[in-house]
């Protein structure tokens, strides 16, 4: 039988910044995965600069031979309404490819990775884990996504939880696609749907386009999905037909579910504990910063890996994301009738103002969040003070 200290399952961006944090303290960390990599994962591909900072990432090093597009400013409008372009004038998020990303820093963690290593079975054995009758573990760390079989071990049921649906299709570009297409690398385009419970984007990143639509409400996906991509056409953002097919996958926004993130001798993080920012729908960053605040629980531990002394790490994400379903933009929408919401919408996002201070500044890049550095514990305190302070 093998054994390590930490099992992780997932190799996402959520297990592998566990395991490369857990890596500098010199644990020894496996990974499995159900797939190979390099893999895709439906996505769209925006980071922002705070997940570079946190990992640690050299963006020159990074871009030799990988799709990496700077964007300096966004283009926003209520799907069909006046359009707002907001430019910062200097990088505010890149463009990344998935399966280039998620592969890079797979790599690079520092783990042993066991690819194409679906979980099928975890027992218990004392104060260990039996993993797929092979590997034993002090702790289990489940970074497996939204259908995580950890997260469903701990009594999860992603098909009963209301989850952003999401569909998305990225593809290189030929020359005459390239032309027949007017969005701009720097500038990506955001189109908020009328009744304001999802959005569309067109992410350009150098030869590569990624176009999708993401919603509250699932059932009628593939229909706001159709009429977005003729929404497209008709306003000559791009003069042809998708020559791939649109994927779909489901998440969960924090503050939206019940999920537990720690158990007896196990850590959920990431999409398996249900973290994406509930305004962008953001998961890569709550993705990295779960599983480095995971393993600074784990290292702080000491090999302690009972429930009463990993409890710390519910705190630091509740320190780290705010109190649960506390967000205001939350709170109002619960109280306004759905025509009251989709008039504010219309409003509001012609402002340049609210476009740029509300929608950009503190929705989508949570500029008012500083990156999770753990250089010092005093800085490491007062990253997360200041963010409890701003989510407030
Ligand atoms: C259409 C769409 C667009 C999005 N766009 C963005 C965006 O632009 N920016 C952004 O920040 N976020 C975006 N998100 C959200 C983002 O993709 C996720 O939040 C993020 O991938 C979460 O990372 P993770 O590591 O937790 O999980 P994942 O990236 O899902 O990784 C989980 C890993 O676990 C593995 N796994 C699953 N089951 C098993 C098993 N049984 N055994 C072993 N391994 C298993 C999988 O193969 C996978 O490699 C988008 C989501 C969707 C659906």
């Amino acid at each position: 039988m093998d054994s390590c200290d930490v099992l992780i399952v997932g190799g996402g961006p959520a297990g592998s910044s566990c395991a490369w944090k857990l890596r500098a303290s010199g644990l020894d960390v496996a990974i499995l995965d159900k797939r190979a990599f390099p893999r895709d994962k439906v996505c769209g591909g925006w980071i922002t600069p705070a997940v570079l900072d946190e990992l640690e990432i050299d963006s020159v090093e990074y871009a030799r031979g990988r799709v990496f597009q700077p964007i300096t400013g966004f283009r926003t409008s209520r799907m069909g309404g006046p359009e707002v372009e907001t430019d910062y004038g200097s990088p505010i998020s890149f463009g990344i490819r998935r399966c280039e990303f998620d592969d890079y820093l797979l790599k690079r963690c520092g783990a042993r990775v066991f690819e194409e290593w679906p979980l099928a079975s975890l027992e218990r054995s004392g104060d260990d884990w039996i993993v797929n009758g092979q590997i034993k573990a002090r702790l289990v760390v489940g970074a497996g996504g939204h259908f995580c079989p950890v997260a469903r071990f701990m009594g999860a049921n992603a098909r009963a939880e209301i989850a952003v649906a999401a569909q998305e299709a990225e593809f290189e570009m030929n020359s005459a696609q390239r032309q027949a297409c007017s969005i701009r690398g720097e500038i990506p385009e955001l189109y908020f749907c009328s009744d304001m419970r999802g959005y569309g984007w067109c992410f350009r990143k150098q030869n590569f386009l990624n176009i999708g639509l993401g919603r509250l409400d699932e059932h009628a996906l593939p229909k706001h999905v159709a009429s977005f991509l003729e929404f497209l056409k008709s306003k000559g953002k791009i003069g042809f037909d998708l020559p791939s097919s649109i994927l779909g996958h489901a998440y969960l926004l924090y503050g939206k579910t019940k999920r537990n993130p720690v158990g007896d001798g196990i850590l959920l993080i990431g999409d398996a504990a249900g973290l994406a920012y509930s305004q962008s729908g953001e998961g890569i960053r709550p993705a990295i910063e779960s599983g480095l605040l995971a393993a600074k629980t784990i290292v702080d531990a000491e090999g302690n890996y009972s429930r009463a002394r990993t409890e710390t790490y519910r705190t630091l994400l509740e320190s780290r994301f705010g109190e649960s379903g506390k967000d205001w933009a939350t709170s109002i929408a619960r109280y306004l009738p759905s025509r009251a919401i989709s008039f504010l919408g219309r409003l509001v996002l012609t402002s340049r103002w609210f476009s740029r201070h509300v929608v950009l500044d503190r929705w989508f890049l949570h500029r008012n969040e500083p990156a999770l550095r753990f250089e010092s514990r005093a800085a490491f305190s007062q990253v997360l003070a200041g963010t409890a302070a701003a989510s407030r």
